[in-house]
C-alpha cells in the first residue's frame, strides 16, 4: 500500500515562510514545522519573526529567524545565494488598505502591489530559480478569494488586481518549472482572523456583513489556511501544480 502517512511528512525539509511574524503566516511556519520541517521564519519585522521561531523552537520543533523584506531584491538574492535550495517556499506577506479608486494615489496603489504581487515574484524569482537548478521544489503562495470576487463593502481594487496576478503569476510559474520538478500552487483564503484585520475601520459591522456572504457564516483561523499550506508543500500534493486551492468556507460558490 501506498505509505500515506509519510507523504504528508516534512522530515529533512528545508521551508522558508515571509511574513511569518503572525496571522497567517506564523501558523504556516508552526504547521511545516509540527510535520518535520526546519523552518527559516522570515518578517520584515525581526521580532515578530524571532518570536514565531522561539515558540517553534519551544515545542522542540526546528525554526530559526531571518529579516526580510519582500521589497528588498538585493536582500532576498543575497539570502537566496547564502542558503542551499530550498525544498518549501510559502510567498506570504501581504498587506491591504482600503481606497475608493477615484481617491487612490499612486502611493497607496504601489505600495499593495510592490508587496502583495511584486514581492511574490521577487521571492520566487530568488528562491525558485535554485529550486529549479535542484530539480525539486514546492512553492505556495497565499493569494485570496479577492483575486476571484470583489470585497464589499470596503474598496480596495489595488489589492483585489494584486491577488488575481498572483493567481496568474502561480499558475505561469506552474507551467514554467513543471519540467523541472518543482511545484507552484497558490490559496485563497476568504476573511481570515489575524492581525490584518485589526487595523480595519468599523471592524465589527464589517464582520457581520462578510460572515452573512459566507456559507459557512464565519471568519477562518490561521491554521485552516496553514493545514491546507502543508498539505501543498508536502509529497502528499505531488501531482498540483498550478492550482489555486479555496479555503473559503464556500464564499465562492455564490
Ligand atoms: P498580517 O498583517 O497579520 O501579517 C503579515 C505579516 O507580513 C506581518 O508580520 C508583517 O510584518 C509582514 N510583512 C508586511 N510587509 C512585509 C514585507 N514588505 N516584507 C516582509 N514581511 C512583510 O497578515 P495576514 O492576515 O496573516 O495575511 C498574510 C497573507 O494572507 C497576506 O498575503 C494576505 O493578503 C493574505 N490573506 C489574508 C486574509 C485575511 O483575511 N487575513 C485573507 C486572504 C488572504
Amino acid at each position: 500500500m501506498f505509505d500515506y502517512a509519510s507523504a504528508l511528512g516534512l522530515n529533512g525539509k528545508t521551508a522558508l515562510v515571509t511574513g511569518a511574524g503572525q496571522g497567517i503566516g506564523a501558523a504556516c511556519a508552526e504547521a511545516l514545522a509540527a510535520t518535520g520541517a526546519s523552518v527559516i521564519c522570515t518578517d520584515l519585522d525581526i521580532d515578530r519573526a524571532q518570536a514565531t521561531a522561539d515558540r517553534i523552537r519551544a515545542a522542540g520543533l526546528s525554526a530559526q529567524a531571518e529579516a526580510l523584506n519582500v521589497t528588498d531584491t538585493a536582500m532576498l538574492e543575497a539570502m537566496a545565494h547564502a542558503l542551499p535550495a530550498l525544498d518549501i517556499l510559502v510567498c506570504n506577506a501581504g498587506i491591504v488598505s482600503s481606497h475608493k479608486a477615484s481617491e487612490m494615489s499612486d502611493a497607496a496603489w504601489q505600495a499593495v502591489i510592490d508587496v502583495n504581487l511584486t514581492g511574490v515574484f521577487r521571492c520566487c524569482r530568488a528562491f525558485g530559480s535554485k529550486m529549479v537548478t535542484a530539480g525539486k521544489g514546492a512553492i505556495i503562495n497565499i493569494g485570496s478569494m479577492s483575486g476571484q470576487i470583489v470585497n464589499t463593502p470596503q474598496p480596495q481594487c489595488h489589492y483585489n488586481a494584486s491577488k488575481a496576478a498572483v493567481h496568474q503569476l502561480t499558475r505561469s510559474l506552474a507551467v514554467e518549472w513543471a519540467p523541472h520538478g518543482v511545484r507552484v500552487n497558490a490559496v485563497a483564503p476568504t476573511y481570515i482572523a489575524t492581525p490584518l484585520l485589526d487595523g480595519v475601520e468599523n471592524s465589527e459591522e464589517l464582520v457581520a456583513r462578510w460572515t452573512d456572504l459566507t456559507p459557512m457564516a464565519r471568519l477562518g483561523q490561521p491554521h485552516e489556511v496553514a493545514s491546507v499550506v502543508q498539505f501543498l508543500a508536502s509529497d502528499a500534493a505531488s501531482l498540483i501544480t498550478g492550482g489555486i486551492i479555496a479555503v473559503d468556507g464556500g464564499y465562492t460558490c455564490l
